[in-house]
């Protein structure tokens, strides 16, 4: 404006444009300086405002204020929008934050109600939830029947039926009855606010091939300045410097990772997917081995108690007496053959005595004291000849195939009592998904079942999924060691179980997802990838979305490389302005941008 009123005033309009440069440089000054204070100059080294301050002093040396001025103006609002969309994305993460923030209505002694801020909730409280209330906390339904919309954590949309003694989570919703809940846990402790930690962690890790830029950013400013340098000296053109070293800000670059991988960690979490770092979506796309946990994994986990063998006495009630025994030591079990121990209990409507001095060995079996019965084991034969128990002729002998039952024997006070016979189902999708799996884009090699289960019983599974490898009569350590050996011969191997007594199996592999990790908590701390719908379909989900951020990712480097290739060529010829090389530059950070917000709209 100076310019058009004063034409006369050349002085004036220079000094305007030089203090308005000064005004929007300073922020970026500052900001250099304070990097190069805390992280020395090695880790600024690839810090573009590093390279955009180049330019703007190559512009105030030079005497083209105006040119600076614009061309950083151009490069701060750029930055601006840069943030803006990358926290569009980020606003799904922020969405599991704002979950977990619930006003919650809870009911003192006295019995009035009062309306609280979530994180005001103690363990204990207890709150009333009405039609369309989100779940402040997660704890156990007193009373009430209703069902509850679990999406927000499992990524399903088929509302889950809760009636007294079930499980609630934080962020979830209530759709349909009034529930009085007891608080169990809150805010950080909440299965939701693990989640939200472990994705704020894996939004802050950087992907390998990050890393491996970084190796090299170092020497990317001195190069740059060397360029800028030769273009001057061959065509003493300064405008021409100028424009090169603004398209060689590595804006694209920078962005090429953490856009995709925050795209990524959010689609991942709509779909109830947990990944703990972003360099296990890199992994993901090497992948080409699958081992399956059996019970739990490829079977429902829901056993059916099919038949009780007393061994001394016949009849119903030295069966009972044989489920008792067992019951009271299981009731401390988390495991399916436990649950169906209890519940099969429980139907028969027996009392279940307490016991004490509980040992569980995963994959084995379980002890305990119980009144009346002495010291009770309960597990596989394995595990009672281990603890000195000796077992029938007959059940020595007895061939493991002979069966599609799985057997536990039960034995009290150092004798034998009898053995408890489980059957399983297989999910009705695991054919399905280990087809995808072998399918394109995923291609799958080779499938392997690992169960601690018997022969006959591992086989017909097997069969029924078509897996090209299956070891039965696994002890956990066992089960590791197959994975290692897997590994051994080179292959990249995923390891997918139920993350509470396969967790060693899961740490040995490449990857390790636990499945239907809502409500274990063990499961979500101990896994590489948790899935928290008890649904297998959401491995190849995961697969195919590590394969997606994989090319992305790719695509976005090489995207930005060449295109600063180009434009620092186009450059040095002259074709670009400083100002033109402001916009173009931009151009390139959000081809980069949208290009990763392409991975929002996964569908799983
Ligand atoms: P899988 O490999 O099929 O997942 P596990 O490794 O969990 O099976 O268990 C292997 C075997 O160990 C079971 O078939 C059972 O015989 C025994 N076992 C494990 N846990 C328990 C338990 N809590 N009570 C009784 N037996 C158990
Ligand atoms: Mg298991």
């Amino acid at each position: 404006m100076v310019r058009l009123l004063r034409p006369d005033q050349e002085e004036l309009y220079n000094l305007w444009a030089m203090l308005g440069l000064v005004l929007i440089a300073a922020p970026i000054v500052v900001d250099v300086a304070t990097n190069l204070r805390s992280r020395g100059f090695q880790g600024t080294q690839f810090f573009m405002d590093q390279v955009v301050l180049l330019a703007i002093l190559a512009c105030l040396a030079s005497g083209k204020y105006v040119t600076g001025a614009t061309v950083a103006l151009v490069l701060v609002i750029g930055q601006v929008l840069e943030e803006r969309s990358t926290l569009g994305a980020r606003s799904a993460i922020d969405r599991l934050a704002r979950l977990s923030r619930a006003k919650a209505r809870r009911r003192n002694a006295d019995g009035t109600e009062e309306e609280v801020p979530a994180e005001e909730l103690a363990a204990g409280d207890v709150v009333v939830l009405r039609p369309g209330d989100t779940v402040p906390a997660d704890g156990t339904v007193e009373s009430g029947e209703s069902s509850l919309d679990q999406a927000a954590i499992t990524g399903e949309s088929m509302p889950v039926d809760v009636a007294a003694g079930a499980e609630v989570f934080a962020g979830t919703t209530n759709l349909t009855g009034s529930l009085t809940v007891k608080v169990a846990r809150r805010g950080d402790e909440t299965v939701i606010g693990r989640v939200r930690q472990i994705v704020q962690e894996a939004e802050n890790s950087q992907a390998p091939i990050m890393r491996l830029t970084d190796r090299y950013a170092r020497f990317y400013a001195p190069f740059i300045i060397l360029i800028a340098a030769v273009v001057l000296a061959v065509t003493g053109d300064l405008d021409r410097a100028i424009a090169t070293i603004i398209v060689s800000i590595p804006c694209a670059f920078i962005l090429a990772s953490p856009s995709a991988m925050i795209a990524a960690l959010a689609t991942a979490s709509r779909l109830g997917i947990l990944v703990r770092s972003s360099t296990i979506f890199e992994q993901g796309h090497l992948i080409d081995t699958v081992v399956f946990d059996k019970t739990g994994t490829l079977t429902h986990g829901r056993l059916r108690l099919e038949s009780i063998e007393p061994f001394a006495a016949e009849g119903k009630k030295a069966e009972n007496e044989l489920l008792q025994a067992a019951a009271a030591v299981e009731q401390h079990s988390t495991h399916p053959i436990g649950k169906a121990i209890v519940r099969e209990a429980k139907a028969r409507e027996l009392i279940i005595p307490e016991s004490t001095g509980i040992e569980e060995h995963h994959g084995r079996g379980m002890a305990g004291q119980v009144r009346g019965d002495g010291r009770v084991l309960v597990g596989r034969r394995k595990y009672l000849r281990a603890e000195g128990i000796e077992l029938p002729e007959e059940i020595e002998a007895e061939k493991a195939e002979d069966r599609a039952t799985t057997p536990v024997y039960v034995a009290a006070n150092g004798r034998y009592l009898g053995q408890l016979n489980f059957a399983d189902e297989v999910r009705a999708n695991a054919a399905e998904v280990i087809g995808e799996l072998r399918a394109k884009p995923s291609r799958i090699e080779q499938i392997v079942v690992l169960t601690g289960d018997r022969q006959a019983v591992a086989q017909n599974v097997a069969q029924s999924v078509r897996a090209d490898e299956v070891h039965a009569q696994l002890l956990p350590e066992e089960k590791h060691a197959v994975v290692d050996k897997l590994r051994a011969e080179g292959r990249n191997v995923l390891v997918i179980g139920d993350g509470v007594n396969d967790a060693p199996a899961l740490a040995h592999a490449d990857i390790g997802v636990a499945m239907g990790a809502l409500g274990s908590d063990i499961a979500i701390q101990s896994a590489d990838v948790a899935l928290m719908e008890d649904n297998l379909a959401r491995l190849n989900s995961f697969l195919r979305l590590s394969r997606r951020v994989w090319q992305v990712i790719h695509q976005n480097i090489w995207f930005g490389f060449g295109f600063i290739l180009v434009l620092m060529a186009l450059s040095a010829l002259g074709y670009i302005s400083p100002l033109g090389a402001a916009f173009l530059h931009e151009v390139s950070a959000f081809f980069v941008i949208f290009n990763s917000a392409r991975l929002l709209r996964f569908k799983g």
